[in-house]
């Protein structure tokens, strides 16, 4: 099996986790911006950030034999000081032609705040202004539906902005529909406690059918799994998929969304 992870915060991991992703199959892995856990005090903080997506980690990455792509932005998280969302923004032009750099994300909502938003309309503006792709970052539990469609609002106002060319990430049975009517693509998170199980994701899957979806494990410093996506493959399997159809969903759909960057390539 060969498989693409479309979001990993591998900053946080451990080498022996590229060793087992390479041996599960992955061919390439993905790295939206994140909160690192902490608040950074400072835009330098984030400079050093982008420095280490766009440098050291594909290096990294590369001695499994893996490719290494990543995505910048300010994160919801550490959006509520819009002083600082603003530096951080300035820096991102000139990171955005280094050879690993998909598109703006992962953007979105976390509170669902005022100044979020604001924030996240600035970010919207740098992506339309610079042509990027957009990956979303969407709430969690009771928050989701509400930010969900705010994040959709904002991103169908813009008309600079193709559908086609945002993945809406972190899915769930309840706001996997509106994405996908939007036009837009939507990427189903497999966590071991919040988020996606395995079986949600299938099943929604089942339902919904496989064009313009994609899983991911969005293993970070905390309580996550980064073989996720090819532990959910083989439940695919068992449940009766061809062979195909799972390649479809873990390798050719994040192929195809994100090879419309010119960046990506395997
Ligand atoms: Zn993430």
């Amino acid at each position: 099996m060969r498989y693409i992870e479309p979001h990993a915060h591998m900053v946080s991991r451990v080498t022996d986790d590229y060793e087992r992703m390479a041996l599960a199959g992955c061919e390439a892995v993905c790295e939206p911006a994140f909160w690192a856990g902490f608040d950074r005090s400072a835009p330098e903080g984030f400079f050093d950030y982008f420095s280490q997506l766009t440098e050291h980690e594909p290096k990294r990455a590369a001695k499994f034999g893996l490719k290494h792509f990543c995505w910048l932005c300010i994160n919801s998280k550490e959006a509520e000081d819009v002083k600082l969302a603003e530096e951080v923004i300035a820096l991102v032009p000139k990171f955005l032609n280094r050879p690993n750099v998909l598109g703006i994300g992962e953007i979105g909502l976390n509170k669902n705040s005022r100044n979020e938003l604001k924030v996240l309309e600035m970010q919207v503006e740098l992506a339309a202004v610079h042509s990027q792709l957009i990956l979303v970052h969407t709430p969690h539990l009771e928050d989701k539906l509400k930010g969900t469609k705010l994040i959709l609002d904002v991103l169908k106002n813009d008309r600079r902005i193709q559908p086609a060319r945002v993945i809406i990430d972190h899915v769930e049975e309840h706001t996997v529909e509106m994405v996908l009517d939007a036009g837009m693509w939507a990427g189903m998170t497999l966590y071991p406690e919040t988020k996606c199980t395995p079986a949600r994701a299938l099943d929604i899957l089942e339902i919904y059918g496989n064009e313009r979806l994609w899983l991911n494990s969005a293993c970070d410093w905390g309580v996550s799994d980064p073989l996720a996506v090819p532990k959910t493959a083989l439940e695919m399997k068992r449940r009766g998929h061809v062979a195909a159809a799972v390649e479809k969903v873990v390798f050719e759909n994040p192929k195809a969304f994100l090879g419309q960057s010119e960046h990506f390539r395997l």
